[in-house]
């Protein structure tokens, strides 16, 4: 803590890890010789710098640009550029922070790092995005590289500024290689990467009733969020069967008690990814119950997945859930159950699945697209889809390898701190005091 003043959700995560691995280390007496614990805190690099832009009226703006490359100990630092007015240093060391594990479990050669700019995209016109864009990648190219640090979108940093960033590198660098992941599908981006968190979520689900051999057929979920990880998780959880029940916005939630199906999901995706309007509409055509400024979390169901934002289930809600007699709640977004609620969960012993194995879909995928890359091809979406339920199986299974309680019970969270903390760990003493 006196190393990282004010930095209260980096020092949280590093606390959750750090409670996950805490036994193991007495195990292993030669990270505590190497001194793995300071130097994994320890971010690798952290670059800050001034991003000025100009808007269409001619004024000066000027934000304030980062990038988090916190290890790089088994591969070139990956992870998502955030751009939000919530943006700052202790947010991205969080982030990034968690990013080492995620990728660490995702079975692919990827460090972690995370990066972004407290520049809030919501009112900006076309050509405010991209001259901001052409800014921030001005001074952040010479720190990247398709060898080096390979950042992808996040909140705030979609296809569109995916597209100015990539330009703005090429044209500085002079070379077209795949330094940035989550590009249009048209000129270096993978398929699949758009469904992949949403999918991957549900994949990860599906391996986890598997183990009490049960299938999603027939269970009631309640998702929350409606936007791209959202309806996806959505979309997988109705074909194999499954009932979704609720969906949300920052504005409300709705519940539809016969399910969401494929048209009306077809609808959510036209109201939210091009009308840009509010899940209210949803309620309004349906004629489905709309709860406004209300989460979804103490409406009956099997199954719950958070895909909105951070904190939002608290410990009332994680107490309704089980009261309600949900047996899983899976993360689609980072973070979104809170300390507490987390707590509740695993006391409960109920599935429950972190963010970081759960929504580490998205990332893989972005794996495959550094993959096909490099390899200058592009696999068919049959392809990435079977990778990527081999590696949500995969990290299913070194969850509960590590995670495994002594009696039946699986800590998911535990597991998933173990084997992404062990696999960088033993690179960096691999590697040497470096
Ligand atoms: P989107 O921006 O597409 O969607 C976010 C959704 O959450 C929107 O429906 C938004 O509503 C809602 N939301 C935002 N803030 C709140 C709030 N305070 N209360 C209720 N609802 C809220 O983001 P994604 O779907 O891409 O990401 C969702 C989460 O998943 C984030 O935590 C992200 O970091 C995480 N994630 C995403 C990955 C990806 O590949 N996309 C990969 C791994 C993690 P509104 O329309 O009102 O803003």
């Amino acid at each position: 803590k006196a190393r990282n003043p004010g930095q209260s959700e980096f020092q949280e995560a590093v606390q959750e890890v750090l409670e996950s691995v805490w036994d193991m280390l007495e195990e292993r007496p030669r990270y505590y010789q190497a001194n793995i614990l300071d130097r994994i805190t320890e971010p690798e690099r952290v670059i800050m710098f001034r991003v000025p832009w100009m808007d269409d009226e001619g004024k000066v703006h000027v934000n304030r640009g980062y990038r988090v490359e916190f290890n790089s100990a088994i591969g070139p630092y990956k992870g998502g550029l955030r751009f939000h007015p919530s943006v700052n240093l202790d947010i991205l060391k969080f982030l990034a922070f968690e990013q080492i594990f995620k990728n660490s479990l995702t079975t692919m050669p990827m460090g972690g790092a995370k990066g972004g700019a407290n520049f809030d995209v919501k009112g900006k016109s076309d050509m405010e995005i991209m001259r901001f864009c052409q800014s921030f990648m001005t001074e952040l190219y010479r720190h990247i590289g398709h060898n080096t640090d390979v950042p992808a979108g996040d909140i705030g940093v979609g296809k569109r500024e995916i597209g100015y960033l990539f330009g703005q590198y090429k044209r500085l660098q002079n070379e077209y290689t795949g330094v940035l992941t989550g590009k249009a599908v048209e000129w270096g981006g993978s398929k699949l990467r758009t469904e992949a968190t949403g999918y991957g979520l549900v994949y990860f689900v599906r391996r986890m009733f598997e183990s009490l051999n049960e299938s999603l057929e027939g269970k009631t979920i309640t998702v929350s969020g409606s936007g791209n990880v959202a309806q996806f998780a959505t979309e997988k959880a109705i074909q194999l069967g499954a009932r979704v029940v609720t969906l949300s916005d920052s504005n409300g939630v709705v519940y539809d008690p016969d399910g969401i199906d494929e048209e009306k999901l077809q609808f959510v995706k036209q109201l939210k990814n091009v009308k840009r309007g509010r899940i209210r509409e949803y309620a309004e055509k349906y004629d489905v119950e709309y709860i406004e400024n209300g989460r979804p979390w103490h409406i009956e169901c099997d199954i719950a997945l958070p895909c909105a934002t951070q904190n939002e289930i608290d410990a009332d809600d994680a107490a309704a859930l089980i009261e309600n007699g949900c047996k899983c709640v899976a993360e689609g977004a980072n973070k979104p159950a809170q300390r507490e609620a987390a707590k509740i969960f695993m006391d409960s012993e109920i599935l429950f699945a972190p963010g970081k194995a759960a929504n580490a879909g998205g990332v893989a995928v972005s794996g495959l697209e550094m993959t096909q890359n490099e390899m200058r091809i592009q696999w068919l979406r049959s392809e990435v889809d079977e990778k990527l339920q081999d590696i949500m199986n995969e990290i299913h299974d070194t969850c509960v390898t590590y995670g495994d309680t002594g009696n039946s019970y699986v800590n998911y969270v535990q597991g998933a701190n173990i084997a992404g903390f062990i696999k960088v760990a033993d690179a960096m003493l691999d590697q040497g005091v470096v």
